[in-house]
């Protein structure tokens, strides 16, 4: 009895050994080929929003994205956060350290940085380039739900007054922003059917200044297969079927989000009071920099494909590397320069 069950005991350990030692193996292999991680360019069905017929895949002639003389944010950028609803510190700091890698140096290529750099080419008339310093300059978290569980584009511009009101971080006329982030249980008008995330700037009458937003919500419980895409896909493929992959923080609302941050940033940063770089003749639908480029993620994307990004040891899906060991999956951006949607992770 004594002897089985030592046996059974030391087969066990034996087992647990080998299971603890794959895991390091493929902790060392994910390191190790981090940069050379597998690359892989999955079909997935195709992305469905409103937005989609913005949509342009690869580079054209016929893109006529445009200057409208206006300023872009030249200045070293200061977010103010605001954290809407029931946050946990685990998905804040998932964000900050998206946030903080867009200036950090520290991590391997391809990394956020260079990504902000595509970014960074934009200038405005006074021949000023996009600031490539962006730091979080203040937190506010409004945990009481201030104006309810259902906001507005207008009641958002309230949920700011509020924060200011609060005075958790003096106003920064020069270099301030204000990122309004939305709980899961909290809905947004036009969310999940035409918007993922927006961006303008406060109006004096509501907030008492002129200063650029953006609003991003966390969609993992509403609509994940249209905004954390391609984490989630459409319901019609059965979720979890061809196209489902792995995101690289575990969480699918929040992986999703960070690429709605980074598209809603560079927006906000070279179309600030939306004056400056739009395509269409439409002020009050403009195709920005971020719009061009929606549901691209790497070299060779497009009819189905999202385009080449890497995988890891442990099958998670990522295309830029940022602070702490931390990856990101996070879509491209419009160049400027090269006339195409571009990002650090280029084959080419
Ligand atoms: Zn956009």
């Amino acid at each position: 009895m004594s002897k089985t069950l030592f046996f059974l005991l030391s087969l066990l350990i034996a087992v647990m050994h080998c299971r603890a030692t794959r895991r390091n193996n493929e902790e060392v292999q994910t390191e190790t080929l981090n940069l050379k991680a597998k690359h892989f360019n999955p079909q997935v069905p195709p992305l469905r929003t409103l937005s989609s017929s913005k949509r342009f895949e690869g580079s054209s002639e016929f893109v006529k994205l445009k200057y409208h003389m206006g300023p872009v944010l030249s200045s070293p950028i200061n977010i103010y956060l605001i954290w809407y609803g029931k946050w946990p510190q685990s998905q804040k700091l998932l964000i900050k350290d998206f946030l903080l890698s867009i200036s950090s140096t520290a991590a391997p290529s391809p990394s956020v940085a260079d990504w902000w750099r595509t970014v960074s080419l934009y200038t405005d008339q006074t021949g000023a380039n996009i600031s490539r310093s962006v730091s979080i300059a203040g937190e506010y978290a409004d945990l009481r739900y201030s104006h309810g569980t259902h906001l507005t584009r207008l009641s958002v511009q309230e949920v700011i007054a509020s924060a200011v009101q609060a005075k958790p971080f003096p106003v920064d006329h020069r270099n301030g922003i204000y990122l309004i982030l939305t709980s899961e249980d909290v809905t947004m008008e036009e969310f999940c059917r035409a918007v993922c995330g927006f961006h303008y700037f406060t109006f004096p009458s509501k907030v008492g200044y002129t200063l650029p937003y953006a609003w991003v919500g966390n969609s993992g419980k509403q609509c994940p297969e249209v905004c954390a895409y391609p984490f989630a896909v459409p319901g019609y493929m059965g979720g979890g079927g061809p196209g489902h992959l792995a995101p690289p923080n575990a969480d699918v609302g929040v992986d999703g989000m960070v690429s709605v941050i980074g598209h809603e940033l560079a927006e906000l940063s070279s179309n600030p009071l939306v004056n400056a770089w739009y395509a269409g003749e439409d002020p009050t639908a403009p195709t920005e920099i971020g719009d061009l480029c929606e549901g691209l993620y790497g070299t060779g994307g497009g009819g189905g494909y999202i385009g080449s990004v890497m995988k890891d040891g442990r099958g998670r899906t990522f295309n830029l590397n940022g602070r702490n060991g931390r990856k990101f999956l996070v879509q491209w951006i419009w160049s400027p320069v090269l006339k195409a949607c571009a990002g650090p992770n280029a084959l080419d």
